[in-house]
């Protein structure tokens, strides 16, 4: 972020909230991670506990019955869509409970939290507001493109499209590639045509059986309310190197538009939203990119230093050192720890740590805490041991989704199962280094939402979960003390 102006507006955006913080202390807690990590589930359960109660015995000030009252309140941004909390938790409770509609966008959502301070002369009633911001983990990547100019990011897009792993899913776009002159007139057809077959393999990239990661632009994956928009449609293209393309060529209009994606989308959310956080934690599935191979793992682990790349620029720029510091914690939880036996949900924190430390290292450099955790925002699984021959095996026991198939039979969405979920290897450099090998032993069934989510009247009841009581009190602890 070289523009003095933009970062001008950045600190003039931090001092209102820093006033306005004064008259009633405010934290905006960022949730993100990429498509499919858990965040609107995280979300969900963890309102739901504020509002309603869990169990909770590492969160301090909950455990020790000091929270008083948290009500949901109007939030602070109109023009940002609000979290759909009601209707997620409808969803998951009843007698079709399901998982709830995914994050597509960003949304928000303010809890007012009445609480008695803890310690000595500062005891008594005050209240924190809390902020939670939404917002999908592809939107990070893009802040990458903020250095590269559109030939630059052509150049190493076509390159990435063009790499072996990919090229079954690129093939389309590679084509339409070589069958086109950069200096040629732009039509719109053409443009919008390449732009398709681009996002084509990029989605190809994203799912099973590849799982990557880190790939920008960051809204053709996830538009938002942006689809189908001009600074939407573009696509790189093989450039002859060091010439100006000429004016009205599709490359010129490919170019225009590769900007106006930085100015109007990539530049506003970094400065509207992101530089206004004060906490964050990252959601990732890591078991997902284990499935999947070592490309996913590693192609994880660059996506997953992206990310905290702009944690850092976000405390880096010239004027932060006059307002507040921003993202001061930062928590990578790694979620749908009830897939594995309790016995593995240390090892896969060792896994996600070792996924982060480099990133890790760097953040804490400069004054973030970092911490990692194993997490089940909502705990769909419960143990059980299960007798194997002469053995005793530990199993998780679920009802596996509607079409789930396990050891050859189909599960219908109603019938119960025990899994075997097999065991992370104790050293997680080994856990990475096996990633996807077909005898690695672990097999992740997709589970519906637990029956004890829904409570005796029919309502969403106490939620089950795995360590999300750490998760609030690394995010939240502190501002409660
Ligand atoms: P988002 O795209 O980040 O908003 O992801 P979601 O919160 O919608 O979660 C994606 C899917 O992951 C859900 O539909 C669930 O199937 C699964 N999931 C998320 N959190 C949990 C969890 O705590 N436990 C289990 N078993 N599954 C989860």
């Amino acid at each position: 972020f070289s523009d003095f102006a933009f970062e001008a507006r950045i600190a003039a955006q931090s001092l209102v909230d820093s006033l306005g913080g004064l008259a009633r202390p405010t934290l905006r807690l960022g949730v993100t991670g990429l498509s499919r990590s858990g965040k609107t589930v995280f979300i969900t359960a963890l309102v739901h506990a504020l509002l309603r109660g869990a169990r909770l015995p590492v969160f301090r000030a909950y455990a020790q019955g000091r929270i008083r009252k948290v009500t949901l309140e109007h939030q602070p941004d109109d023009a940002v869509p609000r979290f759909a909390y009601e209707d997620h938790l409808a969803a998951l409770s009843g007698a079709d409970r399901r998982w709830p509609e995914s994050t597509s966008r960003i949304a928000e959502l303010r809890l007012v939290i009445e609480y008695e301070s803890a310690a000595g002369w500062v005891s008594g009633p005050r209240t924190l507001t809390l902020d939670i911001v939404d917002y999908p983990g592809e939107w990070l990547l893009d802040l990458s493109l903020l250095s590269k100019t559109y030939a630059e990011w052509s150049a190493e897009a076509v390159a990435a499209c063009r790499h072996p792993a990919r090229r079954e899913g690129s093939q389309a776009f590679i084509e339409a590639l070589g069958a086109l002159d950069p200096g040629q007139p732009a039509d719109e057809t053409t443009a919008r045509k390449l732009s398709d077959l681009f996002k084509g393999a990029l989605a190809a990239a994203r799912i099973e059986p590849l799982s990557f990661s880190a790939l920008p632009p960051g809204r053709f994956l996830m538009p938002g309310d942006l689809a189908g928009s001009p600074a939407l449609t573009f696509a790189p293209l093989d450039l002859p190197g060091g010439k100006e393309p000429p004016a009205g060529s599709l490359a010129a209009v490919m170019a225009r538009r590769y900007e106006a994606y930085r100015s109007h989308v990539v530049r506003p959310f970094f400065r509207d939203h992101f530089a206004r956080l004060d906490r964050q934690i990252v959601l990732v599935d890591a078991m997902a990119a284990l499935n999947a191979g070592p490309a996913a793992v590693a192609d994880l682990e660059k996506a997953l230093d992206d990310v905290l790349l702009s944690f850092r620029t976000g405390r880096n720029t010239i004027l932060s050192s006059l307002v507040s510091p921003r993202i001061d914690r930062v928590l990578f939880a790694a979620t749908k720890a009830d897939h594995l036996h309790h016995t593995s949900h240390d090892r896969l924190e060792a896994v996600l740590a070792l996924l982060v430390d480099r990133a890790k290292r760097r953040a804490e450099g400069l004054g973030a805490r970092v911490d990692v955790a194993a997490i089940a925002s909502i705990r769909a699984t419960r143990e059980a041991q299960v007798r194997q021959g002469r053995e005793e095996l530990a199993a998780i026991v679920g009802t596996p989704l509607a079409g789930e198939v396990i050891g050859g039979e189909r599960f219908d969405g109603e019938t119960e199962a025990a899994v075997f979920p097999g065991e992370l290897p104790e050293d997680p450099a080994k856990a990475l280094a096996r990633a996807g090998e077909a005898d690695y032993g672990l097999r992740f069934v997709r589970f519906r939402p637990p029956a004890a989510a829904t409570g005796a009247d029919g309502r969403a009841g106490v939620l089950p979960h795995i360590r999300l009581d750490r998760a609030l009190e690394f995010l939240l602890g502190d501002r409660l003390a």
